[in-house]
């Protein structure tokens, strides 16, 4: 009742909800399960007004904020405008009522997900399909397989946060399609032959096959760094000519494109159904021109296939003479090439929705009338400042230098604590909060293995403790299977975390006689989360080590510098010269080293920087 009254208290006086706030609460469908999260999640906490606003947050993209209401966009396609309630007393009374249908849960979480429906969930994956603009369940072609394109990177130079993103958010998708127990084909392509390669190639003074072949290694190490499992396959542009030509063949035999010297163009008023991905019209194509329009065109929206070689530049025969494909066909013949004309997910950045991935549709079912792809997903932006990161903008790290500083897996929790459709706003304290977190998830299992020592046996663990991983475990599994949100999971494991920090450090929790066997389980279900999510590194001791030295080189100090300073402290303690003492332990926190004291003497952790502190509380 006490919660109720706090979230009531809280939907009346947050902004976003204030005065008109509307819930879909069409029964048996995603929204009243969401509702039931929302409610799980609040329960469960500690701090339901805080768990609210993180439940909100976390979910933003399942909700559209309309003159001061909340609507849920794309939740379920059974969801429709005249289901929802018109004012917000609906839903405190829909929160409320659930609330009162959970009443039991918050004695026993459990409630809240009931088994079948837990059962049936985790075969269950709903997936955004930027085609359809709906929230769809899963269904592959073929039973227990999964074919999954995604387009790779251009390779001509060191990859941005912008790729990261990209390959960090369909390397979740890879990793829970097998949790789940499909068989995935995933195919990721690079882009070798291309106008950038050759112009970099040119001011290098280097060939631009070679200069490719570099820079995919590098592209390679830097997905090692970020624990993305490698894709089944990685064809590259120059090894599939021969499908490319085939391809283009096709499409001219078909009537969809025509030749023109010695180039090739897709014809684009050949296919009615061009704009349908991306919601755009030849009209607004045409009035959007902003590159020199070829006049040779039949139409200024059509798109090469095919480009005659220039002086100097790399080509490959072909019945049209030497040249080179255009960008957009390679993923329509390699796709092909691996997985079919008929899929089940291709992907990409949300910049590739136009023209990239509307020119393969039209290319692929001009080929072919069978082409088929059940589900285009597309990852949100990276943002600076509210700008697209993006090195034509100018204002883009690489993965390289981000890196440099932070550890990959702090970038890589950084990455995924914010739901994939949604833009993610990149800046040092973000870094800093993840790299922060980062610490604290791997101190907290690395205490725990170690007070748990060879303890194997599972037996006497207390309900409570059942209860909190069963939660945990069915919050991963519901807000995984809504779309894939990540933020949700992250967020819910605080409270396995809490739980085995009691058990550890409090006096209460020391004293439990089956301390070692919660500790032991505990620790178990996060490492499990944490490994289908991709964080778990190969020891915590390691991890932890290599996240105190970025923490030093962020301070510009080294280990050494510290114990002296550490030194200095305990000797001005001594003294009674608290003002000189505090001073140095200032000193270090500004730079991001936080000082522990203990019976036991004086340690450092890494830890936000002070001026951040205040920042990261302003930001999120
Ligand atoms: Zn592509």
């Amino acid at each position: 009742m006490l919660i109720s009254k706090v979230l009531i208290c809280f939907l009346w006086t947050h902004s976003w909800t204030r005065n008109h706030a509307c819930y879909s609460p069409k029964p048996q469908n995603a929204s009243s399960k969401l509702v039931a999260l929302a409610m799980g999640h609040m329960v469960d906490s500690r701090e339901p007004r805080m768990a609210a606003l993180q439940f909100f947050r976390c979910y933003k993209p399942l909700f559209r904020i309309q003159s001061r209401k909340i609507f849920i966009t794309s939740s379920s396609s059974s969801i429709s405008n005249k289901n929802f309630h018109k004012t917000s007393r609906n839903i405190v009374r829909l929160l409320c009522s659930s609330s009162t249908s959970l009443g039991q849960s918050t004695s026993s979480k459990t409630n809240a997900y009931p088994e079948d429906d837990k059962k049936s969930k985790e075969h269950q994956l709903w997936l955004y399909n930027t085609m359809t603009k709906e929230k769809e369940l899963f269904k592959p072609k073929v039973d227990g397989k999964v074919g999954m394109y995604v387009c790779g990177v251009t390779a001509y130079d060191l990859s941005h946060i912008g790729h990261a993103r990209v390959y960090v958010s369909f390397d979740i998708l890879f990793r829970y399609l097998r949790f789940m127990g499909y068989e995935v084909n995933y195919v990721r392509n690079f882009t070798d032959v291309d106008d950038k390669i050759i112009a970099r190639a040119g001011e290098l003074g280097e060939d631009p096959i070679s200069l490719s072949r570099r820079f995919c290694e590098e592209f390679h190490r830097d997905m090692v760094y970020l624990h993305c499992l490698p894709p089944t396959v990685e064809p590259r542009v120059s090894d599939h000519m021969p499908q490319i030509i085939d391809m283009i063949k096709t499409i001219l035999e078909n009537g969809r494109a025509y030749r023109i010297e010695g180039d090739v163009y897709f014809s684009v008023d050949e296919f009615p159904e061009y704009g349908r991905l991306s919601g755009r019209k030849l009209e607004d194509n045409r009035a959007g021109e902003r590159v020199a329009v070829d006049s040779r065109k039949k139409n200024p929206a059509d798109f090469a296939l095919w480009k005659s070689a220039k002086e100097g530049e790399p080509f490959w025969e072909s019945p049209w003479g030497p040249g080179r494909p255009g960008w957009h066909i390679e993923c329509s013949a390699m796709s092909a090439a691996y997985l079919g004309y008929s899929f089940d997910i291709h992907g990409g950045g949300m910049d590739l929705i136009f023209p990239h991935h509307e020119n393969e549709i039209a290319q692929s079912c001009a080929a072919c009338h069978k082409s088929n792809i059940s589900y285009w997903i597309h990852n949100g932006f990276v943002t600076i400042d509210s700008q697209k990161m993006s090195k034509s903008l100018g204002n883009f790290f690489t993965i390289r230098q981000v890196i440099e500083l932070y550890h990959p897996l702090a970038l890589r929790l950084f990455l995924i604590g914010t739901h994939y459709r949604s833009p993610i706003n990149y800046s040092d304290v973000q870094l800093e909060s993840a790299s922060d977190r980062a610490y604290y998830i791997y101190q907290t299992l690395q205490d725990c293995e170690e007070a748990v020592g060879q303890e194997v046996e599972k037996e006497n663990i207390p309900t409570e403790i059942i209860d909190c991983i069963k939660s945990f475990n069915d919050v991963f599994i519901n807000s995984m299977s809504e779309d894939l949100h990540s933020p949700v999971v992250l967020s819910a494991m605080s409270d396995p975390l809490k739980t085995a920090n009691d058990l550890l450090h409090t006096r209460k929790g020391k004293k439990q006689g089956t301390r070692k066997q919660s500790l032991a389980a505990i620790e178990k279900s996060i490492r499990n989360v944490l490994d289908i999510l991709g964080l778990m590194p190969t020891s915590y001791h390691e991890v932890l080590q290599q996240l105190r030295e970025k923490a030093l080189k962020r301070a510009k100090l080294t280990e050494d510098q510290v114990v002296e300073k550490i030194k200095e402290r305990n000797s001005a303690r001594k003294n009674k010269e608290y003002e000189r003492s505090d001073g140095i332990r200032k000193d270090l926190a500004t730079v991001g080293i936080a000082l522990m004291d203990s019976p036991e003497g004086t340690t450092w952790r890494p830890a936000i920087p002070l001026a951040m502190q205040e920042q990261y509380a302003l930001e999120s």
